[in-house]
């Protein structure tokens, strides 16, 4: 059967569709669109990092008009905008129903970063991480919602090794046009520049949207040509500078953002606050409301009606501290609009009122001027209780208003592109092996299903039926994810080595053993994390990585932050270990850890690691995302798998408790981190039957997947801080 070849008019609409889906960022969540971009060039996708405007710019108009004449390619392409229209078009998601005022009067969350996608590199880490997932989430829920953060043309840092072992950084500038960025315009479509006071500037700024699925985050940036230079680097770098620039940055963020929500004609009915780098934003809607001749004191009550608040960590380096003459040279200009009194500013991000001495605190700003506050654990919860409880005298520690909202993460936009296909076929109900055909109609569905059904305990508890999934499928996609991490590492770790001669591509592919028990450990490498701990037990972590029946190896990933000396050192350690030991070929450091390495490290690892020194791990979120992958859990019982851990999902390093004293609590925890790998983790991963299954191992693993994928998600969080914050006044 011919079909007749598309029209002019057609083409044209299906070209629009693809530059429309492109900018939007559902489509990295979204399986079968991912696979549309790859379609038209593989290579291109691949070498431009998965980035779908790239893609499109990489392949030219009359090359894309002649594919959509393809029978194949056309209507994978129809049905993915279908799809996507779809999406977009819904009017009966969950916000519709539970929170329809916020459709016309959005939340507005600023966030000083926002992770999003390998292609947007403005995130430093899980901070940044955990917003972009709450702002998929909120798409997904059909919450009106609006972002708010800073668009860094350079980026985090790129990592680098030198021939020390040491991290050096290096910045990749990002352009605009090249990734899922549109500019904002004015009603007469002209670039929409609006301003803000800083020391004694005017300085100019304009906004980048990014959307993401229905919801609009915008990036504001100086890089203009009206500002003097030093201003329009302001937006150059994620916390990159002194504390000027960090101050600097706030305002822009807390007082710029909330201009140019005026400027869009967006009234939020809720302003949330990820982390103190924001809480700027309480003071231009105290200036605001000044302006329109309210008092201070009625002005900032009307403020704190409005805002909710997010603590994310209870270490001390994490909550910006101003000095009185900082704050009063970045507010040169703009605290003579405050028609406040200075002194009463001041007030405002301090503790103790009466001390002249005591720095200017955005965390303390933040608590002061919202309605509701909340720490990210049950534990962290205990934590900042304790730690802001000064700032509520005569108010018993467990009365301090900090609230708790354990994180998640977006499912499907952390899945691997298989992993969502294998569940998805495997435990759709009706779904057997002897039903090919319902399970391609499940696939051709739209999205829209799935997306609901994943997040389902129903869904996740067929995990523990073998009708659904025999442990021999179970363990072949175990062993398909690892070997895909191993070729992944192999290739990473030949580019990251220079001068390579064509021996060594034999070499490394010999590096790591796809057979092997593989431990990861990927996160920022603050000190607190211990990355080496394990390592303090050397000689016996050689011993159990040579035995020839139950080795095991180790995966690690991480950047120190550019001025973490200690970091960078716990960097050059494993990277000297991983190259110079006994270690060589069991432990391999993968550089320059991103969305990308981090997807396919929980995915194809046996074993997550998680050693912080409790309790400085606020939630923590990469384990989330290796559950669900079927990656376990060997934790401390901090931050989120305090409340995880259920004995039989994972491993728990030690109790539920933890020494003062921090030398003692180092070694504490590393005799137990030994001690449950050997006598839990390798047992039971190389206790096999006679066909070579590990069926305990399975089925921890599926106990692990239904107790804690459907648990620890940004879809529970949201509606969470929904129900929980941003409805209740
Ligand atoms: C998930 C993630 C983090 C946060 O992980 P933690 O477990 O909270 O340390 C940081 N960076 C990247 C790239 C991530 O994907």
């Amino acid at each position: 059967m011919t079909r007749k070849p598309l029209t002019g008019a057609e083409l044209n609409e299906l070209v629009a569709g693809l530059h429309k889906l492109a900018h939007n960022l559902w489509w990295t969540w979204d399986q079968e669109a991912q696979d549309l971009f790859q379609e038209l060039s593989p290579r291109a996708w691949q070498n431009l990092y998965h980035n779908a405007v790239a893609v499109l710019r990489e392949v030219s108009d009359y090359e894309l008009r002649v594919h959509l004449q393809e029978a194949g390619f056309h209507r994978h392409a129809r049905s993915v905008l279908h799809d996507f229209e779809a999406y977009l078009a819904d009017q009966s998601t969950w916000g519709h129903k539970n929170a329809p005022d916020f459709l016309k009067n959005p939340v507005a969350y600023f966030s000083a970063e926002f992770g999003f996608h390998e292609t947007l590199p403005i995130s430093a880490g899980g901070l940044g991480i955990l917003a972009g997932d709450h702002a998929k989430s909120a798409s997904d829920l059909g919450l009106g919602f609006v972002g708010i953060s800073l668009f860094y043309r350079e980026g985090y840092f790129q990592q680098a090794v030198d021939a020390n072992n040491w991290q050096t950084e290096y910045y990749n500038v990002v352009h605009p046009e090249n990734v899922p960025l549109e500019p904002v315009l004015n009603s007469e479509g002209e670039r929409l520049i609006c301003s803000v006071e800083i020391n004694m500037e005017n300085v100019s700024f304009q906004a980048w949207r990014v959307n993401v699925g229905r919801v609009p985050v915008y990036l504001l940036d100086t890089n203009l040509p009206e500002n003097d230079q030093h201003f329009r680097d302001l937006t150059a770098r994620v916390y990159g500078g002194d504390s000027t620039t960090r101050i600097m940055q706030e305002i822009l963020l807390g007082v710029g953002g909330v201009r140019l929500l005026r400027a869009l004609g967006v009234q939020p009915s809720v302003f949330h606050m990820n982390e103190g780098h924001a809480a700027f934003l309480t003071l231009e809607l105290i200036r605001e409301k000044m302006a329109a001749g309210k008092k201070f004191a009625e002005a900032a009550a009307e403020t704190k009606a409005h805002c909710i608040f997010t603590t994310h960590t209870p270490v001390e380096a994490g909550h910006d501290r101003f000095s009185e003459a900082m704050m009063d040279y970045a507010m040169h200009s703009y605290r003579t609009l405050l028609s406040a009194p200075w002194k009463d500013i001041m007030t405002l991000g301090r503790v103790n009122p009466q001390d002249a001495n005591e720095p200017f605190c955005m965390t303390v700003l933040a608590l002061k001027l919202s309605r509701a506050a909340n720490a990210v654990s049950e534990l962290h919860g205990q934590v900042s209780r304790q730690m802001w409880q000064s700032l509520f005298p005569g108010t018993p520690v467990d009365k301090v208003p900090i609230g708790h909202i354990t994180n998640g993460i977006h499912l499907l936009g952390w899945m691997k592109g298989t992993v969502r296909q294998f569940w998805r076929e495997k435990l759709t109900s009706g779904a057997t092996a002897e039903m090919p055909q319902e399970t391609a109609m499940w696939s051709i569905r739209a999205g829209i299903d799935w997306s609901a059904t994943i997040h389902e305990s129903e869904f996740w508890q067929r995990m523990t039926d073998p009708e659904f999934l025999p442990d021999e499928e179970l363990w072949a996609l175990r062993y398909r994810l690892r070997r895909e991490l191993i070729e992944f590492a192999r290739r990473r770790l030949l580019q990251q080595v220079h001068g390579v001669s064509p021996g060594d591509y034999i070499r490394f592919d010999r590096l790591l053993n796809p057979d092997a028990l593989t431990i990861g450990f990927a996160r920022r490498f603050a000190t607190y994390k211990r990355a080496p701990l394990i390592f303090q037990q050397f000689d016996n972590i050689i011993k159990l990585c040579k035995d020839k029946h139950r080795p095991i190896q180790f995966v690690f990933a991480g950047k120190a932050h550019p001025r973490d000396d200690d970091g960078k050192r716990f960097i050059q350690q494993i990277i000297h270990l991983s190259k110079h030991s006994d270690l060589a070929g069991y432990l391999v450091f993968i550089e320059n850890y991103d969305i990308h390495v981090a997807r396919q490290m929980v995915s194809g690892c046996d074993i997550w690691l998680n050693n912080p020194r409790r309790p400085l791990e606020a939630s923590g979120t990469s384990g989330m995302k290796a559950g669900c992958h079927g990656c376990l859990n060997l934790s401390i019982l901090d931050g989120w798998w305090r409340e995880g851990y259920n004995g039989e999902n994972g491993f728990a390093i030690g109790p539920d408790s933890h020494p003062d004293n921090i030398a003692e609590q180092d070694r504490v925890d590393s005799a137990n981190l030994y001690k449950t790998l050997t006598e839990q983790v390798i047992p039971s991963f190389y206790n096999r039957d006679i066909n070579g299954i590990p069926r305990a191992w399975l089925q921890r693993l599926r106990v692990a997947m239904t107790t804690l994928v459907p648990q620890f998600t940004t879809d529970r969080m949201v509606k969470e801080y929904t129900k929980k914050y941003y409805l209740t006044k």
